[in-house]
């Protein structure tokens, strides 16, 4: 890890790809996604620069506040932090292409308000808590089923996936057992075929866990601290443009 944000994004890359030849998974099907929470706009433009085109904020202020900066710059956003529903309005206003981080059908009845009066639709995947931790967001495993059921109702919503975040642990066995419960819930719901949902990404792994989740299935890696450095927390501060 450096200051090189094209090194770091290589280095990255060579691990992507590293693992997929391990574990003889496609390298064109493991997509990696730069999280980019705390990262100025000027530093994010470098990192697309390097012919990296998806981002992802978690925080709605983040992405409102780098809206403009990063408008001239072709990019493809998701959201992956929790969403407050009232805050779905400020974040629909900014181009996001995927919100990752859908946990409860309120959230997504007042995303598909929103998107009917715009005659928008939006990609979603849903976010499973698989780590059963009270400090995570996400639906819980045995209610992930029901709630794919019921966004799939929503007109302007399209299910692509499956979220999750593993557990922070020195035990790897219980950071795979995270991934594979996603996996398992893919597979359930695609057996189901359940009109308009799609199944085909599983958005885990990030910058301590990729390699597992890549052996596990992952489709989408969220990477940031091996990109972008450790965060500093006060650049969640930037001023409004
Ligand atoms: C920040 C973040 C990541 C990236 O984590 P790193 O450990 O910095 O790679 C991935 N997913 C989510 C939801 C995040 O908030």
């Amino acid at each position: 890890m450096t200051n090189d944000i094209e090194g770091n994004i290589q280095a990255v890359l060579t691990r992507i790809g590293n693992a997929c030849r391990k574990y003889d998974r496609k390298p064109e099907d493991v997509k990696l996604l730069m999280a980019v929470k705390t990262v100025t706009p000027e530093i994010i433009k470098k990192a697309i620069a390097t012919g990296q085109q998806l981002i992802a904020e978690n925080k709605v202020q983040e992405v409102k506040n780098k809206y403009e900066a990063l408008r001239e710059t072709p990019h493809i956003s998701h959201f992956i932090g929790h969403l407050q529903t009232n805050k779905v309005k400020d974040l629909l206003k900014c181009d996001i292409s995927c919100i990752q981080s859908i946990d409860r059908l309120s959230l997504a009845e007042k995303i598909d308000q929103r998107l009917s009066i715009e005659g928008k639709n939006i990609d979603v995947f849903i976010q499973v808590n698989t780590s059963g931790e009270d400090s995570k967001f996400g639906v819980a495993p045995e209610e992930a089923i029901d709630l794919v059921r019921q966004v799939a109702l929503l007109p302007t919503i399209n299910i692509k996936g499956l979220m999750t975040i593993g557990i922070l642990s020195e035990d790897e066995d219980r950071v795979r057992q995270c991934f594979r419960i996603l996996k398992r819930l893919q597979k359930e719901i695609r057996s189901l075929q359940i009109p308009t949902v799609e199944m085909n990404e599983l958005s885990m792994g990030m910058s301590g866990d990729l390699e597992i989740a890549i052996e596990e299935g992952a489709t989408i890696v969220r990477v940031g601290s091996d990109i972008f450095g450790k965060r500093n927390y006060m650049l969640s501060a930037i001023p409004k443009n």
